[in-house]
């Protein structure tokens, strides 16, 4: 069984991001660039179902620039068995990267897509509910534990107020969460033998698909700063100032 895992080059969530000055964006010049967190789990989750036997090969597949293939790299040091790199300096958005993601499913015929939930540069949260409505597949979004049993997987996820357990018939698509599992540091020894692993190149129009924007971002503005805060003398200031300016007792 084949699985699928999407990869995304995002900047490392310990950045702090700088919005450009003329509000067309995040500046990205010199900025530590990483795997997205979300995708970093759906590797290692692909990786440890084929240590237990049930999947033969992980595939791992990142969309965007040339550099993207340092990110590959990074999942095939995990462990993903090879990469596809799709090569384009376009701006990809959600749409497009979910129709590059269905033409490389009918290429590859995976039994399972694992995706992040969430890319943590843009928030979105769409490619996987995308990739399963062009594929016809089923999908679980933000799983906490995954088994595959038979020709299905049982997905656990977390809602409000609990957990809810879905049975998927393969080929499926499932967005991985925070808890599904903790994933391994790759080992000087496999950042090396991820050198070696074979990562393909093909670019959108080798796979047909058109990846024009269809959205515009209009402006991107950071968070309002906060207001600076006052030292109180003693207790009673504090009450007089919860009960008579902040009204919350
Ligand atoms: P988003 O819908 O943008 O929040 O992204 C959700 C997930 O889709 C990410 O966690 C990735 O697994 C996948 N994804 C999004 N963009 C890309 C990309 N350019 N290349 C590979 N995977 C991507």
């Amino acid at each position: 069984m084949r699985v699928l895992v999407a990869v995304k080059r995002v900047v490392d969530f310990n950045v702090k991001v700088r919005v450009r000055s003329d509000g067309t964006g995040v500046d990205l010049s010199n900025v530590k660039m990483s795997i997205n967190p979300f995708d970093e789990i759906a590797v290692e989750e692909a990786v440890r179902l084929r240590e237990k036997g049930v999947v033969s090969e992980v595939v791992a597949v990142s969309c965007g620039t040339n550099a993207c293939q340092e990110t590959l790299r990074t999942a095939m040091a995990i462990g993903a068995d090879r990469g596809i790199l799709v090569e384009t300096d376009a701006e990809l958005q959600p749409l497009a990267v979910a129709k590059l993601l269905k033409a490389l499913v009918d290429r590859e015929q995976p039994q399972l897509v694992i995706l992040g939930k969430q890319a943590i540069d843009n928030d979105c949260n769409q490619t996987g509910q995308m990739l399963a409505a062009l594929a016809g597949m089923g999908q679980a979004t933000f799983a906490s534990r995954v088994e595959l049993v038979g020709d299905c997987a049982d997905v656990t996820r977390e809602i409000d107020g609990g957990l809810e357990t879905l049975r998927l018939k393969l080929p499926a698509v499932v967005t991985t969460d925070l808890r599904l599992n903790e994933p391994r540091y790759a080992t000087l020894p496999n950042i090396m033998k991820a050198k070696k692993k074979p990562l393909d190149v093909v670019t959108p129009d080798h796979l047909g698909v058109d990846v024009a924007p269809r959205l515009k971002t209009l402006d991107t503005a950071e968070p309002a700063g906060r207001s600076a805060g006052v030292k109180v003398p003693d207790v009673a200031a504090l009450i007089e100032k919860l009960r008579n300016e902040a009204k919350v007792i």
